[in-house]
């Protein structure tokens, strides 16, 4: 069982938001949801890569919030497959300007949910030698991501995937009920 950090986890829209200095662009009023929101500071505020992620640091990474169910999360995947049989997966930004990614999102693990290992990934193997997440898929493997293109690859390569509701992708209608839904899917799969 793997578990995604960013969106999941640790609320990385939020850090974002603070260390932009802006208010949240998310609302059905605004039109900013979806999957097309996906990559809002480039799409919603025209910002580059190395706009957004230049200013995010080891620290920024490490001290991102949890999110709001991030415990919730981590207890009913842990109570329904062994909490020895769930990592965090996380990926590492492309942008080349996000050199403290790393070393910051295992700081926030280490600090948060020090008994869950950590498989570092990349959103783009060309720039670090890890892999994307979906060579972690076969039979039997569960990724849980905010990231719709992260599950359809996951679902392509052989495993299972369910799409952490959010803003920012296709489930966003079903946010309220997202700890629910989990439950539902690891009943059904895991
Ligand atoms: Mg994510």
């Amino acid at each position: 069982m793997l578990l995604d950090l960013d969106g999941v986890l640790a609320d990385l829209v939020q850090g974002l938001l603070e260390r932009h200095g802006r208010p949240s662009p998310f609302s059905v009023e605004s039109g900013v949801f979806g999957p097309s929101a996906w990559n809002f500071p480039q799409t919603v505020w025209g910002q580059s890569p190395d706009d957004t992620w230049s200013v995010c640091d080891r620290s920024f990474w490490a001290q991102l919030p949890k999110t709001e169910h991030a415990d919730e999360i981590v207890a009913l995947v842990a109570g329904h497959v062994g909490a020895r049989r769930v990592a965090i997966c996380t990926a590492l930004p492309g942008a080349v300007a996000a050199d403290g990614a790393a070393d910051g999102k295992l700081d926030w693990c280490r600090r948060h949910y020090p008994e869950l290992p950590v498989i570092l990934t990349a959103e783009h193997s060309d720039v670090y030698t890890t892999p994307p997440k979906h060579f972690l898929a076969h039979d039997g493997v569960i990724l849980i991501d905010d990231n719709e293109a992260n599950c359809r690859a996951f679902w392509n390569a052989g495993g299972l995937a369910m799409i952490w509701p959010a803003w920012w992708n296709s489930r966003w209608a079903v946010q309220g009920h997202a700890v629910g839904q989990l439950d539902s899917f690891l009943r059904c799969f895991a």
